[in-house]
């Protein structure tokens, strides 16, 4: 996906100043301006309002001039007409913003709700249960649950290893589980569980 990352306007007040003598056609007439709201976008949706930009345009010849043109008191009445215009920024300039905020809470609350899983799944493993273990070596890999005895649990490790936690969803396919076998007790894995070496328990539904 491409994500662009800009600025439009979304609100616009215009107005008049009157004696301005125009660099461009040299005509002493009326300077129009239009203060607009700018809201920043990314792909196409809004995130918040920014800030405001003003364009001033000769009433005569219609050119745009540029503020740096303009005569010193001219442009002290635009810094103020700039500062001073109330555009109120409509609700949906926020949307990417509350979109945002809505899906950090939802990753909150569905980490969360993972991990009060995990401790379910902790207390009553089932077979095919999956183990999210951070290895000694920094590294992130899975073992899979093959049978249970009373104090004992049997895993397959998974053959390979991810660089980050939530990676091992990634490697935690049925082909992935071969022929490293190994047994924990089920206190180890309490053990394992509390020391956050074994990170999250994944069952599938
Ligand atoms: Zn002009």
């Amino acid at each position: 996906m491409l994500f662009i990352l800009g600025t439009k306007s979304y609100n616009s007040n215009g107005g008049e100043i009157d004696n301005f003598n125009c660099p461009k056609c040299f005509a002493n007439t009326k300077l129009n301006y239009i203060v607009s709201g700018r809201y920043t976008f990314l792909t196409f949706i809004p995130l918040f309002p920014v800030d405001k930009e003003i364009l001033i345009f000769c009433d005569h010849c219609d050119e745009v001039i540029q503020y740096h043109q303009l005569e010193e008191n001219t442009k002290n009445e635009i810094k103020r007409i700039k500062k001073e215009s109330i555009l109120p920024a409509p609700f949906w300039t926020y949307t990417g913003s509350i979109a945002l905020a809505g899906a950090l809470f939802f990753g909150i609350y569905s980490y969360v709700n993972s991990n009060n899983n995990s401790k379910i799944y902790l207390q009553n493993p089932m077979v095919g249960d999956v183990y999210n273990v951070k290895m000694s070596n920094g590294f992130y890999t899975t073992y899979r649950i093959d049978k249970m005895s009373k104090d004992s649990i049997f895993v397959t490790v998974n053959d390979y290893q991810a660089y980050l936690p939530y990676e091992t969803d990634d490697i935690d396919t049925p082909e992935n589980y071969t022929d490293t076998k190994t047994k924990y007790s089920k206190q180890d894995i309490a053990n394992l569980f509390n020391k956050d070496e074994i990170y999250s328990i994944t069952r599938k539904e």
